[in-house]
C-alpha cells in the first residue's frame, strides 16, 4: 500500500474538494487526503504533498515529506516561504497550459497588430480613422522567458508568421527564433520588438527588471503585454513611458497587488488593457494527469523533471 499523499492549500473547501476529485480520478491507486483531516500519526508518513499556496507551518508538520508537487507554475511565493532546506519541489509544467498561454499571447499580438485597442477608443470617440495595416512579417514580437510557455508562445507566433526574438537566462536554439541572453541581449530584444511580451518567472533578477532605464531601450510606440507576475514591471515607470508614448500600449493580466485595487490609475487609462488573471487559468483536469505522472515517476524511484532550483528562485 503506497504511503498517504497529502494535499496542503489555503484555497476554500468547495475548490480544494474540487481538486481532491481530479487528483483522485487521476491516480485511483494512491490514497489522497486533505492536510485538514490528517491526524499526527498520518503526518509522520506522508512522503508527497501536493501544494497550492500552502501554510508553510502545515508543510513543516510533515518530518517525512519527499517531494512537493506544486499546483501552480509560479512558484516564487512557495520558494520564499518554504525557505532553502524544504524538500524538492516539483512546479506544474502542463502542455494544456503552455497552449492556452500560447492562445492568449497570440490573440493579443493580433491585438496589438490589428489596433484594435486604437479602434476601440476611436468608436467611444466617434472617430472614423483608418490605421495603415501592418502585416505580421512585418512586425517582431519579443518574448521575455523561452521556458514552457515561452517556447510555445514563439512556436505559435512563428506560425502565424510574427519575426520572433527571445531572451533568456541561459543561450536556447528553437526554430525560427533569434535568441539572446545577457543584459545586451535584452537591449537588444526591447529595441527590435514591436510587441514585448513578458513569460518570465518572479525571481530577485526579475523583480523589477523592466524599469525606467529598460523601458527607455523599448522600439518607440511599442507595446507591452505581462502575462508573468506584476512586480517584473515597475508600474509608476510603465505609467511614465505610457505617458510619454515610448510605449503605445499595455496590455496587464497580472499586477503588483491582485485584484487590482480600484483606486489604480491603470483601470481607466487610455492606453492601458486591464485583464483580471486569465491568460492561462490552470485546467484541473490536466493539471491532475501532470501531477499523477511526477507521483508515478517519484514512487518508480525515477528522476523527476522540472525541480525547481531554490538559489534560482525558478
Ligand atoms: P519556465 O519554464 O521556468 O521558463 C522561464 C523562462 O524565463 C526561461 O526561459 C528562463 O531562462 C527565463 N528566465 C528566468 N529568469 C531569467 C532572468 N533573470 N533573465 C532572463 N531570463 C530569465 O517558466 P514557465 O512555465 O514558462 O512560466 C513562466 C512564468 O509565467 C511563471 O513563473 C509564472 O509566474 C507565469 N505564469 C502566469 C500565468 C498567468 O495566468 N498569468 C500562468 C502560468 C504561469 P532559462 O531558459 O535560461 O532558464
Amino acid at each position: 500500500m503506497p504511503t498517504l499523499i497529502a494535499l496542503i492549500t489555503r484555497l476554500d473547501q468547495a475548490e480544494e474538494d474540487a481538486w481532491l476529485e481530479a487528483l483522485t480520478a487521476a491516480m485511483p491507486n494512491e490514497r489522497i487526503v486533505s492536510f485538514r483531516t490528517l491526524d499526527p500519526s498520518q503526518r509522520h508518513d506522508v512522503e508527497i504533498a501536493i501544494v497550492a499556496n500552502p501554510d508553510p507551518a502545515d508543510v513543516a508538520a510533515l518530518p517525512h515529506l519527499a517531494l512537493i508537487q506544486s499546483l501552480w507554475a509560479g512558484v516564487e511565493r512557495l520558494v520564499s516561504e518554504l525557505g532553502p532546506n524544504a524538500p524538492p519541489i516539483v512546479r506544474m509544467v502542463d502542455p494544456e497550459m503552455a497552449r492556452t498561454m500560447s492562445e492568449a499571447v497570440l490573440a493579443w499580438t493580433y491585438s496589438i497588430q490589428r489596433d484594435m485597442p486604437t479602434y476601440a477608443h476611436q468608436q467611444r470617440e466617434r472617430i472614423w480613422r483608418q490605421r495603415p495595416y501592418r502585416k505580421p512579417t512585418d512586425m517582431t514580437v519579443g518574448l521575455l522567458g523561452l521556458g514552457a510557455l515561452g517556447a510555445a508562445s514563439a512556436r505559435r507566433l512563428t506560425k502565424a508568421g510574427f519575426r520572433v526574438v527571445g531572451w533568456s537566462r541561459s543561450p536556447k536554439h528553437l526554430p525560427d527564433v533569434e535568441a539572446l541572453s545577457g543584459e545586451e541581449g535584452l537591449a537588444a530584444v526591447l529595441s527590435m520588438s514591436d510587441v514585448v511580451v513578458c513569460l518570465m518567472p518572479l525571481t530577485s533578477e526579475t523583480r523589477g527588471l523592466l524599469n525606467t532605464r529598460r523601458l527607455a531601450q523599448v522600439k518607440p510606440g511599442a507595446a507591452l503585454i505581462n502575462f508573468a507576475r506584476g512586480p517584473i514591471v515597475v508600474e509608476p515607470d510603465l505609467l511614465a513611458a505610457l505617458g510619454s508614448g515610448r510605449i503605445s500600449h499595455a496590455v496587464l493580466d497580472v499586477f503588483d497587488e491582485e485584484p487590482l485595487p480600484a483606486t489604480s490609475p491603470l483601470w481607466t487609462h487610455p492606453h492601458v488593457t486591464v485583464l483580471p488573471d486569465i491568460s492561462a487559468p490552470t485546467d484541473r483536469h490536466t493539471a491532475a494527469e501532470v501531477v499523477a505522472e511526477n507521483v508515478r515517476r517519484f514512487r518508480r524511484g525515477e528522476r523527476m523533471s522540472d525541480v525547481v532550483d531554490a538559489n534560482r528562485g525558478y
